[in-house]
């Protein structure tokens, strides 16, 4: 009989030489709950998926009750499936007027699929703007607009016209022209290792777009779904997108993602081709009740006040620990710097002995990421903020 570890080398696709590779088997609010009932705190949450708690009684009760129900039933878009109509009903309730239509996929990287091919079907126009060290997504359109070289080279040739810009660089702003079909940017920059925007930076970005006729792609597949405080990271900064991508914490730990924009706008991947974007898990029904039911949580019993203290504790508790050089963040997505890779690694690595997981970012190896599930509670976050201080003490 082999054991869950060996299988997993044998048999599971490796994504890097070195997996953290800790066996897991329960998760319950903000703890992994390893093979030895070891618990750890959660720091990640799948990467600022689980943002309504691990094993959310809500959101259990309600992928039990869908799939007593249904489960898949046909490609997205043919049969009313009340799971997808109440979802979309819910998230567009949440936006304003021109954000009033949904299209549900299986993930992230597909919504900026379809959002890229929705920006080029409307404006007829080809070239996609984005931005140096954003993430969007590993398939290969995702992939072209990811800005950064090394994890791209070897996977070209990739989409022809794409442009990249400066984040936070204004004068770049007049690379956006009448040829450029949409901007693609995350509004907070995630795996960069959290850059927030500065001087109006989104304002201005979305006053060029305007100028020209290109469309604003907001992706807020780490940011939405409360992350920063507000429902959407855009709230902070009072510029609506034309299309906003979510996925992630979406499906409340399902499989889901989608991309908003109006009617009139979505109509066009409608005809001239129908079918403009197929996708047969897309809105999953079972995800979307389970998205349905940790967003209805979210909205409910995490309000954006609560989130800012909370991660106003952490700042408080962390700030002056040995290492830290600064600590960036917008509610709870934070990314504290210690300015060096290796002691990063070490400090991942005793983390893990002392019972909590972090890690660093994908453009940035020198911090470590805090993004638990927005449930965390204050004392939750002294007591992993002492064990956190206790590793920086040693590192
Ligand atoms: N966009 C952002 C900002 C992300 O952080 C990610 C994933 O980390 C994606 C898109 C891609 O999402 P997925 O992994 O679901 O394809």
């Amino acid at each position: 009989m082999f054991t869950e570890k060996q299988l997993f080398y044998a048999c599971l696709a490796q994504t890097s030489p070195t997996p953290l590779g800790i066996e897991i088997c329960d998760a319950e609010g903000v703890f992994f709950i390893g093979k030895d009932a070891k618990k750890y705190y959660d720091l990640i949450a799948g990467v600022s998926v689980s943002n309504a708690g691990h094993k959310n009684p809500a959101v259990v009760s309600a992928l039990h009750k869908q799939l007593d129900a249904f489960s898949h039933l046909m490609v997205f878009g043919e049969l009313i499936q009340a799971p997808q109509t109440r979802f979309a009903a819910f998230i567009t309730s949440l936006l304003p007027q021109s954000l009033n239509n949904v299209y549900f996929v299986n993930s992230g990287a597909e919504a900026i699929e379809g959002a890229m091919k929705l920006a080029k079907r409307y404006t007829g126009r080809t070239e996609i703007v984005a931005f140096k060290n954003a993430y969007h997504g590993s398939t290969q359109g995702a992939l072209s607009i990811m800005g950064n070289e090394c994890l791209k080279q070897p996977f070209r040739p990739l989409l022809p016209d794409v442009r990249f810009l400066n984040f936070n660089a204004e004068a770049d702003l007049l690379f956006i022209t009448e040829k450029t079909a949409c901007v693609v940017v995350e509004p907070v920059q995630g795996e960069a290792g959290i850059v927030l925007p500065v001087n109006d930076f989104l304002k201005k970005l979305s006053a060029r777009c305007q100028q020209t006729g290109t469309l604003l792609v907001f992706d807020e597949v780490q940011t939405g779904i409360c992350r920063t405080g507000p429902v959407f990271a855009f709230e902070h900064y009072q510029v609506v997108p034309d299309v906003l991508v979510l996925a992630k914490a979406l499906g409340g730990g399902m499989p889901l993602g989608a991309f908003v924009a109006s009617r009139q706008l979505m109509s066009c991947l409608a005809s001239q081709p129908a079918l403009g974007h197929i996708t047969t898990f897309g809105g999953h029904p079972v995800s979307c009740a389970g998205g349905l039911a940790a967003f209805e949580y979210l909205t409910q019993e995490v309000t954006p006040k609560q989130i800012e203290a909370k991660a106003d504790l952490f700042y408080t508790l962390l700030v002056a620990c040995p290492h830290v050089k600064e600590i960036r963040y917008l509610g709870l997505l934070m990314a504290v710097e210690l300015g060096d890779a290796e002691k990063l690694q070490r400090f991942v690595s005793m983390g893990v002995q002392k019972g909590f997981i972090s890690d660093w970012f994908l453009f940035c190896d020198t911090a470590f990421r805090i993004s638990p599930p927005l449930t965390i509670s204050h004392d939750e976050i002294r007591d992993v903020c002492r064990l956190i201080g206790q590793v920086l003490e040693r590192v």
